[in-house]
């Protein structure tokens, strides 16, 4: 970091001597990131090759979006991706809320049994589930829900799960990231002992796992460890940034076109959908999505070293395994938050001079404080943080175009934390 960057951002000097401290300390992680960025790219180009991507593909469609073959090949190449029988990419799926929801209702009938297998579901399916009573609600259909905790260290309880799928068990829902919880990403490894487990118990059961934040952040991803079906959002990892909308499902074709009934409806399924020229930014942004995985990746490794420099506790450190994007850093206070993302907004390509206030947000029980002055509403593939105002009160920092932006972001971040006298006093300047 040169002086003139400096004199530009008015970061103190020892902030940036430490950041660039950091970046010598985080390269061997560095360098993992970028390993698992060659073989995922290395996976997703065999799969354009093998279907022979064309420029016909790259097209679009109106109306009915009959004989959309760009869309329809762009779900085989998810599917090859994501080695599943079959995905659903479509821009009328609103966010991976609504992709989650569709393989829900599309599977679970009245007297069926939701299982959650690893404690209670991200905040905004809540009401999908009932959990929060909810016009509308997967419970209003007369489906009921169980959970299982996850150990306090975050690890799935294996033999809770099977003792607690029973007959009537339709759907396991395991979640992957973390989500807004103080808790590890399940790695895929896990997911897979998950799907064992519940298999053991229910041959029928099905897996359903919200992958949202995991895709490409490893080799492979939970369709290749026997999940039966997988959901996220275009917004974030697969949509490599240039997605404007859409979300996905992948895995079993039967289970699929169960939830493709969904978002049109039975008859018509997956057979319409106009692709209202997403076609070519769906194409690019999973052609994209593994190296802006790794870019966002090495962001937050850089941001958990710097923030437990100085004095905080952060989750995941920057040297343990990851299996989502998401980076928690634990404040004090919910003014804390509100400084920390004021910071990183600072530091964003768009609305930068806009101030974060916490509010309530469709979906969310807790008011909420999110940076994000993104290109796409609400994308968290770029740089953004939120998080619930509650204890312990945390920050989750995910994403990042370009590793560089991560920093400075980080940077700023830290920068608004020492403004407000978030900060404890720090020893010396390492
Ligand atoms: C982001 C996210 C979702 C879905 O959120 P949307 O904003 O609807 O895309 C679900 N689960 C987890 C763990 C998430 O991180």
């Amino acid at each position: 970091m040169t002086s003139r960057f400096d004199r530009r951002n008015q970061f103190d000097n020892d902030l940036l001597e430490l950041a660039a401290d950091c970046r010598r300390q985080v390269r061997p992680v560095w360098e993992r990131i970028e390993e698992v960025a060659y073989r995922n790219l290395s996976r997703v180009l065999a799969a354009f090759r093998e279907l022979k991507i064309s420029e016909s593909d790259l097209g679009t469609s109106t109306g009915y979006g009959y004989g959309d073959t760009g869309r329809d090949r762009l779900e085989e190449l998810y599917a090859r991706a994501f080695e599943a029988e079959t995905a659903l990419v479509r821009p009328q799926i609103v966010s991976g809320t609504h992709a989650i929801a569709l393989g829900l209702y599309g599977l679970l009938r009245p007297g069926d049994e939701l299982l959650a297998t690893t404690g209670r579901p991200y905040d905004t399916l809540a009401e999908v589930i009932g959990i929060l009573p909810s016009p509308g609600s997967v419970a209003e259909l007369g489906v009921s829900y169980r959970e299982v905790e996850l150990s306090s260290g975050g690890a799935p309880e294996l033999e809770g799960i099977a003792n607690a799928v029973g007959p009537r068990t339709k759907v396991a829902f395991i979640q992957r990231s973390r989500g807004y919880a103080w808790r590890p990403a399940l790695s895929v490894k896990q997911v897979g002992e998950i799907v064992r487990a519940v298999k053991a118990a229910n041959p029928a059961t099905i897996c359903l796992v919200d992958n949202c934040y995991g895709e490409f952040v490893s080799d492979g991803e939970p369709t290749a460890a026997g999940a039966d079906l997988i959901a996220g959002s275009l917004i974030k990892n697969p949509g490599g940034g240039l997605a404007p909308t859409g979300g996905y499902i992948a895995g079993l074709r039967d289970l699929v076109e169960a939830a493709a009934t969904r978002l049109t409806c039975p008859g018509l399924g997956r057979k319409v959908g106009p692709s209202l020229g997403m076609n070519r930014l769906y194409y690019q942004g999973l052609f994209l999505a593994p190296h802006v995985v790794g870019e966002a990746l090495k962001g937050a490794v850089f941001a958990a070293l710097l923030f437990e420099r100085l004095g905080l506790e952060v989750s995941p450190r920057w040297d343990e395994e990851r299996s989502d994007l998401i980076q928690g850093v634990r404040l004090r206070s919910p003014e804390a938050m509100v400084a920390f993302c004021r910071g990183l907004q600072g530091q964003s390509p768009i609305d930068s001079h806009v101030s974060p206030e916490p509010s309530g947000m469709p979906g969310y029980a807790d008011s909420v404080v999110m940076a994000g002055g993104t290109f796409v509403q609400g994308s968290t593939i770029e740089l953004s943080a939120d998080g619930p105002l509650r204890p312990p009160y945390a920050v989750y920092l995910q994403g990042g175009l370009c590793t560089e932006h991560a920093i400075l972001g980080a940077l700023a971040a830290a920068q608004g934390l020492r403004a407000g006298g978030h900060l404890g006093r720090r020893k010396g300047g390492k």
